[in-house]
């Protein structure tokens, strides 16, 4: 189509405008590490911004909701484990900005809190580029809140005091432990667990009460959080006992105590539990929701995305058909991304879906599982048959035992779909008309996949969910290197579950193949016992 001159003018317009785009940094906080604390307009910015520039304290289950196609530096630390000099990451957020982008800067907390929010403007400001913050929740108030320790308490205090236990240049905090002591508050220190003991012997040495309550509570809010109480006198050492590591911070104040009734997070059903969920977005995430709901922390990892085939001939050719081969004809779904796709691309070819119905033939309808048939029913369309079992071999035989002699089948599915439904139909010398609807692109951020293959090692993912055989071939295709025997991973149907034991991992199917049967499974394995409410 040759463009007409307008449009030429407009697309020369965005490109003018596009080059004068002025860039802006967004330094905003993500949090102490639950996802579900992040704000609105972080996590909005997250989607929007050009480039993210995030450190250390950012937590998987964070940076997995960051879109697989986004820019994204890391600046946490230097191969070699040195931390990114503070001059150097300003220069980063200077430079990306200067070529236009919108960067957003992605800091644990709240950016103002220790987090040297301040310095990273103070050059923003001379260079003359536009910045916002965003405030985040900071670990000072939420990780204590996840403890069950309520930072002010009319009974009990009427302060509380956020304190820094790092000293700027490696030597010892310029405290007044008297002033401290007096304010009667609620203290809460950041980065204080190296030199704790320096703390809380300043603490008692100006006059606090030895027996004092006191916690030191490590990767607060996260699925791998863990409190020790004690008091003033005794925290140091029920601490190197339990073998705290950073990140922490240290309570001290009689609200400490009411940890003991008011915890709550590590009991919900999965609480303490982290999962990873792999597949493709748009399925993973009411998966991973209802874990989130339970309790769980939970890493989204898109190995496989669908990306429909538009425009789609062949499809068009086959609808067009559709009702005129057999008295009897069959369209058969395999996905419910499969199903969704299907239905864009009538609204694509202008098609409506009672043409399909009204040319003589006995139209029928069949879908591979449950989660299918309820997208179909969902879109007015009750299948005629749904396979006991969840796999296409299944649905290829169930097809071949209930479609009449001489029926023509319609597969409505992936490119390079299961290569095991095909041979039953053929085999009932049924004609099939194999079409395409979308392929599946793998892919995963590296640093996800680096982040991914680290936890797993270090075995802080329960358990792995698929819910396809593609979903296992793009999970084992991003994270290598490590070994799979150790992985448990929860499958949604046989032939999931085949796929992942090639891989030598440890097995578990769920009874059905719905979502609601994957998180009862999950729920059986790895739950507490819990009020029959909370699940
Ligand atoms: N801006 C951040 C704090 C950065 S300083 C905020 O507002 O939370 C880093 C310190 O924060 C760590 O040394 C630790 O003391 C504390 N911290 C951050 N996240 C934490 C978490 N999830 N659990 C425990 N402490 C945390």
């Amino acid at each position: 189509m040759k463009k007409s001159e307008d449009m030429l003018a407009e697309e020369k317009d965005l490109k003018e405008m596009d080059k004068e785009k002025t860039g802006k940094v967004w330094l905003a906080g993500a949090g102490p590490g639950d996802a579900a604390l992040l704000t609105l307009k972080t996590a909005e910015l997250m989607e929007r911004a050009d480039v993210i520039v995030y450190d250390a304290l950012i937590s998987a289950e964070i940076l997995s909701r960051i879109p697989e196609t986004k820019e994204v530096i890391y600046v946490g630390k230097h191969a070699g484990n040195h931390p990114v000099p503070q001059e150097e990451i300003n220069q980063i957020l200077v430079r990306e900005a200067k070529k236009g982008k919108h960067v957003l800067r992605l800091k644990g907390g709240d950016p103002f809190v220790f987090g040297r929010g301040g310095e990273e403007l103070e050059l923003l400001i001379r260079d003359g580029i536009p910045f916002e913050i965003v405030p985040g929740v900071t670990s000072a108030a939420a990780v204590p809140a996840y403890a069950g320790i309520p930072v002010t308490h009319r009974d009990y205090t009427s302060s509380f005091h956020v304190i820094t236990g790092h000293a700027r240049k490696g030597g010892r905090v310029e405290l007044d432990f008297p002033a401290l002591v007096r304010l009667n508050g609620t203290l809460v220190f950041l980065m204080g667990l190296s030199s704790m003991e320096f703390l809380l012997k300043g603490l008692t040495e100006a006059g606090m009460d030895p027996d004092m309550p006191a916690a030191v509570l490590e990767n607060g809010t996260s699925a791998g959080q863990r409190r020790v109480t004690a008091t003033v006198s005794t925290l140091k050492e029920a601490s190197d006992r339990a073998g705290i590591k950073t990140p922490a911070i240290i309570v001290v104040g009689k609200v400490c105590a009411l940890s003991e009734q008011m915890h709550w997070a590590e009991d919900r059903v999965l609480g303490g539990r982290q999962f990873l969920i792999t597949g493709p977005r748009q399925s993973s995430s009411s998966l991973a929701g209802r874990l989130r709901v339970l309790g769980a922390q939970v890493i989204e990892m898109p190995a496989i995305r669908t990306e429909p085939i538009c425009p789609n001939e062949r499809l068009k050719e086959a609808l067009d058909a559709f009702g005129t081969h057999a008295d009897q004809e069959w369209l058969v779904f395999t996905s419910p991304a499969g199903v969704d796709i299907f239905y864009d691309q009538l609204k694509e070819l202008g098609m409506d879906l009672r043409r399909l119905f009204v040319r003589g033939a006995d139209a029928r309808i069949a879908a591979i599982g449950s989660g299918t048939a309820s997208a179909l029913e969902r879109r007015g369309l009750i299948p005629d048959l749904v396979p006991e079992v969840y796999s296409a071999a299944a649905l290829g035989e169930a097809l071949a035992q209930s479609a009449e002699k001489g029926s023509h089948i319609t597969a409505a599915r992936a490119e390079k779909g299961s290569e095991e439904l095909l041979p039953p139909l053929l085999a009932a010398g049924l004609s099939v008309d194999d079409i395409p609807l979308y392929r599946t692109v793998y892919e995963t951020h590296p640093f996800l996949q680096e982040k991914i293959r680290e936890m797993l090692e270090n075995g802080e993912i329960d358990a792995v969910t698929f819910t396809s055989a593609s979903t296992v071939r793009g999970f084992t295709g991003g994270i290598k290197d490590v070994d799979y025997g150790k992985i448990r991973a929860v499958c949604i149907g046989e032939q999931t579950a085949a796929e992942a034991a090639e891989h030598g991992m440890q097995i578990q199917v769920s009874e059905q193949a719905s979502m609601d049967a994957m998180v009862k499974k999950i729920v059986e394995l790895y739950g507490k016992e819990a009020p029959q409410n909370q699940i």
